[in-house]
């Protein structure tokens, strides 16, 4: 039997345009994402199988549908296969998170984001070919822990032992010409941007003198960046 077996709305306009995306399941990752994107001007269906946060979302997103992802008849009622992009936000539920994933790739979806929950999730849903895996609690649990172990405010690990951080200036580069600080020789870090209070982010160049109260932005192997914060 249907977990859930009927559609709150039923699908009678075509939903899916040029911009859009689908984000099927509204739990905390797949709501944040749904409403970031509302944010930057996307329109987004959203569907989940949860009557109460359906109607949490009513008014948020362009569309929202109880409806369960693991059913084909659903998808194509939603017109889901005519969307070009659609975010997989189920983590949790393991069998609907694999049994939507296979779905979406019969569905011949040009590109699909899956939300992983562990390794393994990670790797079957590689294996069924999704295009776009993300760990967002791993990911989260290792940034936090380089910002928990080192002196810095922001850490984005970039990939291919490349990371961009946000942290203070070492008292020895302050008041000295970027050009003349030697970072890159001497720390093997790029200074890209720097903040001053009241000023704003400003791209660094040659001439750019820190002061004390900056904050910059500095780009280098994740090594590196780490030994460059804990400077003082
Ligand atoms: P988060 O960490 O993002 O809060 P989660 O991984 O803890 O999510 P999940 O069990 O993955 O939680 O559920 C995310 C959402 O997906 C829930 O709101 C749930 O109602 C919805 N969902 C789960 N299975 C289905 C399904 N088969 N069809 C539609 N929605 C579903």
């Amino acid at each position: 039997m249907a977990r859930f077996p009927s559609l709150t709305r039923p699908h009678t306009t075509r939903i899916a345009e040029a911009d859009s995306v689908a984000v099927i399941g509204l739990g905390r990752f797949g709501s944040s994402l749904a409403l970031e994107l509302m944010n930057s001007g996307v329109e987004v269906l959203g569907i989940d199988g949860n009557e109460e946060v359906v109607q949490t979302h009513n008014t948020l997103l362009t569309h929202v549908v109880r409806a369960d992802s693991t059913k084909e008849d659903v998808l194509r009622q939603l017109a889901v296969h005519e969307f070009d992009r659609v975010v997989l936000a189920i983590g949790g539920d393991l069998q609907a998170s694999i049994l939507t994933a296979s779905l979406l790739l019969k569905l011949k979806i040009p590109t699909i984001w899956a939300k992983a929950v562990s390794d393994q999730h990670g790797e079957i849903l590689q294996q069924l070919g999704i295009h776009h895996i993300v760990y967002p609690e791993k990911d989260m649990g290792q940034r936090v822990a380089h910002l928990v172990r080192g002196a810095m405010e922001d850490y984005l690990e970039i990939g291919e032992n490349f990371a961009l951080v946000k942290t203070t200036p070492p008292n020895s580069i302050l008041g000295v010409p970027m050009s003349q600080t030697g970072v890159r020789a001497n720390y093997g870090i790029t200074v890209t941007a720097f903040h001053r209070p009241g000023a704003g982010w400003t791209y660094t160049s040659l001439d750019t003198v820190l002061q004390e109260g900056d904050h910059v932005l500095i780009a280098g192997a994740p090594d590196r960046v780490e030994a460059f914060s804990q400077l003082r």
